[in-house]
């Protein structure tokens, strides 16, 4: 079965302008432009290659930050742009049948099928698909961030010999990358390395982390704060349910409070709260020793949110509680 590797460009509406406050048939995040693709054989050869514009119907005013990006010109796409259903046709049948699609990130699959379903076009041909970016992280260092082509692609010695930000440029340096993967393994144990993606804090874990978990399908956010100021707020050691204090806001949709076990003491807990497709809530939630630098950082911004009204005295009992807390 061949692999094929997939990069688009795809344009959006200029913020606040007309084309911006269409209602499409079917909600899509861009209107592709361009679609470059790179064949890798069962043998993890670099085969051949495709290419195509594609003139957009929705949003025809090409959004200059795209156009810088990108290079491509309106009068360009007017000129040799194909219509997408044509251009579909085209890409579908030099794919050929069962091809497994392999992209750097999520969203050029993601807009794919939305430009599909906006056509009325099939899009079952294009279900089995992987992020090449979390093959890459399992069989190298194992991190669960997402890293830029350019950064892999230094990871793998691998000099640029084509354009940047246009789809046969980007397809092609990701096709060097895949070719240098085990595709076979890393399609294989994909679920487990799309778990430990989910799983990771993304680069924000510090030191003196005890543990991680994520959580779903919370209705809304204080639904999910509270869940983890109650029935989920579990005490890394015992698991019995530990008692909190108070949410710190953090940037990011962060929050922060030091939970307690009766037994086992204090524990700095950091959720991240982070919107999932249909609206509900999912946490990200970290537990760290009391004794860890986030813990003393929570320590810090405890003390300098005074909260308001407090009687004269209030602030050094305060601090001297904190100070308790963490020795
Ligand atoms: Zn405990």
């Amino acid at each position: 079965m061949d692999y094929i590797v997939l990069d688009m460009e795809w344009n959006q509406p200029w913020p606040g302008s007309p084309s911006a406050r269409k209602v499409l048939p079917v909600q899509i995040r861009g209107e592709i432009l361009q679609i470059g693709a790179v064949r890798i054989t069962p043998e993890q050869q670099v085969a051949d290659e495709f290419q195509v514009l594609i003139r957009p119907k929705y949003y025809r005013r090409l959004n200059r930050r795209v156009s810088k990006l990108t290079g491509i010109k309106e009068a360009q796409l007017r000129e040799e742009g194909l219509p997408m259903v044509e251009a579909m046709e085209r890409f579908r049948s030099w794919c050929g049948e069962d091809v497994t699609f392999l992209t750097w990130g999520f969203d050029d699959i993601t807009i794919l099928r939305e430009n599909l379903r906006l056509y009325g076009m099939d899009e079952s041909w294009v279900n089995r698909w992987f992020n090449a970016q979390m093959i890459f992280n399992a069989q190298t260092d194992g991190s669960t961030s997402q890293k830029s082509l350019k950064s892999a692609m230094e990871a793998f010695g691998i000099e640029a010999s084509r354009p940047a930000h246009d789809a046969l440029g980007d397809a092609y340096h990701t096709a060097l990358i895949c070719a240098r993967l085990d595709l076979e393994k890393g399609t294989r144990e994909y679920t487990q390395a799309l778990q430990s993606h989910v799983e990771g804090f993304h680069g924000a874990e510090l030191p003196g982390c005890l543990s991680r978990k994520v959580f779903y399908d919370y209705k809304d956010k204080r639904a999910a704060l509270s869940a983890m100021a109650g029935s989920e707020n579990k005490c890394p050691i015992c698991s019995r349910q530990m008692l909190g204090s108070r949410w710190f806001a953090q940037p990011g949709h962060r929050y922060m409070d030091l939970a307690a076990c009766p037994e086992h003491g204090k524990f700095l807990i950091r959720v991240r709260l982070s919107e999932q497709p249909e609206g509900l809530v999912r946490v990200s939630r970290l537990t760290y020793e009391a004794t860890s630098e986030a813990a003393q950082a929570y320590a810090r911004r405890v003390e300098k949110a005074e909260p308001e009204g407090k009687r004269p005295g209030s602030r050094r009992r305060r601090r001297s509680r904190l100070t308790e807390n963490l020795e």
